[in-house]
């Protein structure tokens, strides 16, 4: 794991950073980059993300100006747009000894850009989203990320991409070095198996309970909307999963939980994860994906209507109406 004392700035010292997209990771990369005293040009469409970079002081320009200005170039816009914006305003802009970098693996994983050959290519993956970016390293602190170096032209990838994560703060808390197959992979694994696993059983506890006679409010409540489960989670990823039930939990806890530990998820489950994780590594994914956006994303209508029709939503509605008397 490398840490602040394995980074320099003047790896990158007198270089210009392009920061392309000024959305969730947009915002707080530029933003922790210009306090490190790093130059820094923001490249987006004439579009309110725009306006949002020049309010807050920017240097703001079309794409292919803020790539041909820099010798860095930091590729923050949502992966399904990569293929075009790469192909018509980065990559005929791109320099030999540029730095192009990437916060998810996705594009280079599944092909969908062709690499610039005199190009350093590295991948620098914060495990966080982009508020946090800001708020830690405006605290002292910072967040974890994988980093890979993808293509190294100069031999001096590995030292400038450590010296962007130094600027934005993750080397404060350690960067890991992780190859971008993987990243990618680890990632639409979370997406897919654990985060719907973790909706569905939040979901499933709430149904047995409103079935069993229970007002839906407090029982939402005691499941997950009081925050108790997520700050146990936030405990569990310093302490560990079940250290914090055991130095957290009563004795009556601990013996609820390890009654049913282990008995709840049968093997079906687990078959499930291993045919999503074989989809995942065989393309078959990105396959589906791609007929989806071909369709403007179908699916997502479906998905966001039929949850905001569901018991579980209104339950979280009516919770919001009482709030709102604070
Ligand atoms: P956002 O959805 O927040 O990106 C929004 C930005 O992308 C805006 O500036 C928007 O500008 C621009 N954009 C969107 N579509 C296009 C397009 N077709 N052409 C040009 N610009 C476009 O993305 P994120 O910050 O969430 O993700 C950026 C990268 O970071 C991705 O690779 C993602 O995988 C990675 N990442 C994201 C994490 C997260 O927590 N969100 C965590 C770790 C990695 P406008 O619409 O004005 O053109």
């Amino acid at each position: 794991m490398y840490f602040d004392k394995d980074a320099s700035p003047d790896d990158i010292e007198g270089e210009t950073v392009a920061v392309v997209g000024y959305g969730i990771q947009g915002k707080a990369f530029a933003a922790n980059l210009r306090d490190s005293g790093v130059r820094v040009v923001v490249g987006n469409r004439d579009d309110a993300y725009r306006d949002a970079a020049v309010a807050d002081g920017f240097d703001t320009r079309p794409i292919a100006d803020a790539v041909a200005e820099a010798s860095i170039v930091l590729l923050l816009i949502p992966d399904e747009a990569h293929q075009e914006v790469y192909t018509a305003h980065i990559a005929p802009h791109l320099a030999d000894g540029d730095l192009f970098v990437l916060a998810h693996g996705f594009s280079v994983r599944y092909g969908r850009i062709d690499l610039p050959p005199g190009a350093d290519v590295a991948l620098l993956a914060p495990k966080m989203f982009g508020k946090p970016i800001r708020q830690r390293y405006l605290d002292g602190s910072g967040v974890l990320a994988f980093v890979d170096v993808v293509q190294d032209a100069t031999g001096r990838t590995l030292r400038r991409i450590l010296a962007v994560a130094r600027a934005v703060g993750f080397t404060r808390y350690g960067v890991l070095p992780v190859p971008h197959a993987t990243e990618t992979e680890l990632d639409l694994f979370q997406e897919q198996f654990l985060t719907p696993l973790l909706l569905d059983a939040f979901r499933t506890a709430f149904e047995v309970l409103v079935e069993g006679g229970y007002d839906p409010v407090p029982a939402l409540l005691d499941m997950h909307a009081s925050g108790e489960m997520a700050e146990m989670l936030v405990e569990a990823a310093d302490t560990g999963l079940y250290e914090v039930v055991e130095q957290q939990g009563s004795p009556t806890c601990r013996f609820g939980v390890q009654r049913y530990l282990g008995k709840l998820l049968g093997d079906e489950v687990r078959d499930k994860g291993r045919a999503i994780l074989d989809d995942i590594r065989n393309g078959g994914f990105v396959e589906a994906l791609s007929k989806e956006a071909e369709a403007d994303y179908p699916s997502l209508a479906d998905y966001t209507a039929a949850y905001r029709a569901g018991a579980l939503t209104r339950a979280h509605d009516r919770y919001r109406a009482v709030l709102e008397g604070r």
